[in-house]
């Protein structure tokens, strides 16, 4: 079936922060008939596919796996451990710190957001100040997007938990790494993160439909503490199964798990810090012609300082309209599809045309990133939005570590 926004030849890049582009060996192993449920393969699978998604998050803690998507991974986790009338704080770097702040609250829970803009990390300092200052330790959770999808920002996890062990205050910390697992360096255990929530739907290259939540024994502690928890939101049971329906409170999503063995197959085989590096260096490769095209147009990266920058997605601003045109160039032209700017702007305000983003998460390599750029120039010469010269030798540049 041909998709009539797309030209007629070649293959197409979907290159927004997830879902991301999907391996051959992912889709070949989904491509089967149905499995059964009871007995057999899939059921025998599930002891490896947790101890290999345990690898990825870089912990000896527990796994629940849910069918859903992040925000059914958001409230998974804080159904297990906030109760009606319990407060959290929300260092906000972005739309999505803002959406599981909305989600806590829809839950009963009073949450206090730290609002540290759109194009700048948190301050761990001050998360811990507000810390100190709950001296009742009312505070039972710090949730911490560790890669805001929408401002491209990547949070420092590590230092936030030093903060926090510095005031003393036992709140745990809850991580949301849905934009940056498999991408972006996140270690669980050695950071000192409680809680991780997780898709399967960008670095971990299977379609939307399956979530993950990891979680330590301090974490389990809490869930042991709390009034009540919801029979399919307990991650207790799916994280201890011995049947295979307890992994899931029901029907498996058969064809997903074929999908992660065989993606989890592809991250172990080339190494987690090899992934890492991946990501680093193409990501390198897209501010190297960020930079170039910036120095002699509009074109800006939302993150001004690399340290700050996520390996997996990169937001970007062009002075509106450009954005939109670029993007609507870009796909009907060279079946590149840009992602939108997100929570950057209201979509009615002229801005919200300015923003858009690049996903550069999972199944990508140093050709496709290449042809993304070579697609965002042609794109800006279409459209004579003015530009800096040297953008594609400077990506070509790092590419070849040079
Ligand atoms: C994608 C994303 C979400 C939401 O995930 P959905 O699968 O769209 O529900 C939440 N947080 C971050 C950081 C994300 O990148």
């Amino acid at each position: 079936m041909s998709d009539p926004t797309l030209p007629p030849s070649g293959r197409g890049y979907l290159a927004i922060p997830g879902p991301s582009v999907m391996p051959e060996a992912v889709l070949n192993a989904m491509h089967r008939p149905a499995p059964n449920i009871y007995a057999g393969e899939l059921p025998e699978m599930m002891p490896g596919i947790t101890a290999d998604l345990k690898r990825v998050a870089r912990t000896d803690g527990h796994v629940a796996i849910y069918i859903s998507n992040g925000h059914g991974v958001w409230e998974a986790a804080l159904a297990n451990v906030i109760a009606p009338g319990d407060q959290v704080l929300v260092p906000a770097t972005g739309h999505f710190a803002h959406g599981w702040a909305g989600m806590a609250r829809g839950l009963g829970a009073e949450a206090q957001v730290i609002d540290f803009g759109k194009s700048a990390p948190m301050d761990p300092e001050r998360v811990a100040e507000v810390l100190r200052n709950d001296t009742a330790g009312r505070i039972k959770a710090v949730l911490a997007v560790h890669v805001d999808t929408s401002s491209s920002v990547l949070n420092d996890i590590a230092a936030l938990r030093q903060a926090i062990d510095s005031t003393g205050h036992p709140a745990l910390l809850m991580a949301d790494c849905i934009a940056s697992l498999g991408c972006d360096v996140f270690e669980m255990d050695a950071w000192g993160v409680d809680v991780m929530v997780t898709g399967c739907q960008k670095g971990l290259m299977v379609p939307p439909g399956m979530g993950f939540v990891f979680f330590n024994d301090k974490a389990a502690q809490v869930r042991a503490a709390m009034p009540r928890v919801s029979t399919y939101w307990d991650w207790t049971p799916r994280a201890n199964a011995t049947d295979f329906w307890q992994y899931w409170n029901g029907t498996a999503p058969t064809h997903h798990l074929y999908g992660l063995r065989a993606a989890l197959d592809l991250i172990h085989a080339e190494g987690m810090e090899a992934v890492w590096a991946r990501h680093h260096l193409l990501a390198r490769a897209i501010w190297a012609a960020c930079d170039a095209w910036g120095a002699g147009g509009p074109l800006r990266l939302n993150i001004a300082d690399p340290v700050h920058r996520s390996r997996a997605v990169t937001s970007l601003h062009l002075d509106p309209p450009q954005a939109t045109q670029l993007r609507d160039w870009t796909e009907s032209n060279l079946g590149l599809t840009l992602g939108i700017g997100l929570g950057m702007a209201d979509s009615k305000d002229p801005d919200w045309h300015g923003h858009f983003r690049l996903g550069h998460m999972g199944h990508v390599n140093g050709h496709m990133i290449m042809g993304l750029l070579g697609g965002m120039e042609a794109g800006m010469k279409a459209l004579k939005i003015p530009q800096g010269d040297g953008a594609l030798s400077a990506a070509a540049g790092v590419i070849a570590g040079i």
